[in-house]
């Protein structure tokens, strides 16, 4: 977990690699699956029925969980247990080469308020951080909640957050600037603690949260925007490498000869088949182009929005589009297999808008690339689901850093 910018770190913040605390055992499992008993949860996280009561009327006192009702069938009434979605609030927002979502989020993940700006906030540092100040304070005055109840900020951009990035190419009104010291300015300017993150993994850890996967389940989303990287959660927790730059997905290599890769290595997924060169593609293709209603001659909008029509026009049955979306979906389905097999995972995630906008390919792409070893060798049964909420899940995942890092001290 990267530390809060431009605040203290809270007292007993858990460290890397810690087995989860007993508080936020019971926050996680309650979240999975509430409502539940005291009983119940001794039995899902393991704890000693008195090391649950405990830390149970503890959450109560804080008002993070309310009871709610008892048992309704026989035996011994059991007083059941659920969070207070709004107990604890955070704002989460990602900064993506088309627009910019803000998104208020409380415990259980539900989105409270939302707000989406065009990504060119302003010409210069200075009002793009005014610009987002303010959009912060609009989003927490339209919500109606008293903004004491909220923790921080979380700001997500395509990674990687240090040195020369593509960000600079999809993210111009951010040019030159690291993640750190964005994380800092914005602290500055908006008085919250910000703390900042890729949106690949915010992504994933937005599933964890919104989608209710189980508190023990490693799981891989892999996010498709205007490039394409992977977010990966282990019990709960984003893994984030030694320079926040675990699950970069698009640089796994699939062909040792392969082309030059904008990273400085060669044969990337990337650079064979990601969402950039997927676009060129179909704008050098004339009949691809008209299919998609992409016009060579013009400038591309943005990368996300040609392949979002690209896509569409596959999905209405372009052959040229399609054909173009299938070659790709069999190296993003090869990288795939690739995250299943090192990690022993049996859930990935699609999510982003390039996956919202083409799961029909990439989803069966996947499976149908896992199934020949998971029948012969593996005998797994893996899952391949798409996100219900892509357009929102990196801005959620980022409110959900900001609650997770408080509500597990
Ligand atoms: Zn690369």
């Amino acid at each position: 977990m990267r530390e809060a910018v431009g605040a203290p770190a809270p007292a007993g913040r858990p460290g890397r690699g810690r087995r989860p605390g007993a508080r936020e055992s019971i926050l996680d499992a309650i979240r999975a699956a509430e409502p539940l008993s005291r009983v119940e949860l001794a039995k899902i996280t393991g704890l000693t029925e008195a090391a649950v009561s405990m830390t149970v009327r503890r959450l109560l006192e804080e008002g993070l969980v309310v009871e709610t009702g008892r048992t309704p069938t026989g035996g011994k009434p059991r007083t059941l247990l659920q969070l207070d979605p709004i107990a604890r609030l955070a704002v989460g927002v990602h900064l993506d080469e088309d627009a910019t979502t803000y998104v208020l989020t409380g415990q259980t993940g539900g989105v409270i308020a939302r707000l989406a700006r065009p990504a060119s906030l302003g010409d210069d540092r200075d009002s793009i951080l005014r610009a987002l100040a303010a959009d912060i304070d609009t989003l927490l005055a339209g919500s109606g909640i008293d903004p004491a109840r909220c923790l921080g900020v979380g700001i997500v951009w395509p990674g990687p957050h240090s040195g020369g990035t593509p960000a600079d190419d999809t993210l111009p009104h951010l040019r030159g600037l690291r993640g750190e010291e964005l994380g800092r300015q914005l602290s500055e300017t908006t008085g919250w603690p910000v703390l900042v993150e890729n949106d690949a993994t915010a992504a994933a850890v937005g599933e964890y949260w919104v989608a209710r996967v189980g508190p023990d389940q490693t799981f891989a989303a892999l996010y498709m925007g205007g490039g394409i990287g992977a977010g990966i959660v282990v019990e709960g927790r984003a893994m984030r490498g030694g320079h926040a730059s675990a699950g970069e997905f698009g640089h796994l290599c699939l062909e040792v000869f392969g082309p030059e890769c904008w990273c400085g290595s060669r044969g990337c997924l990337e650079i064979l088949a990601g969402p950039r060169t997927v676009v060129t593609a179909a704008r050098e293709d004339r009949i691809a182009a008209a299919e998609a209603g992409l016009d060579p001659a013009q400038p591309s909008r943005t990368v996300t929005a040609d392949f979002g029509a690209i896509a569409r026009a596959a999905r209405a049955g372009a052959p040229h589009c399609r054909a173009l979306l299938e070659s790709s979906a069999r190296y993003v389905a090869a990288a795939a297999e690739t995250v299943v097999n090192l990690l022993d995972i049996d859930l990935v995630v699609l999510t982003g808008p390039g996956f919202a906008a083409a799961s029909a390919i990439y989803g069966p792409a996947i499976m149908r690339r896992l199934a020949p070893a998971d029948a012969k060798t593996w005998h797994r049964n893996v899952t391949v689901t798409v996100s219900l909420a892509a357009a929102t899940a990196s801005a959620t995942g980022a409110a959900a850093l900001v609650l997770q890092s408080h509500l597990r001290a």
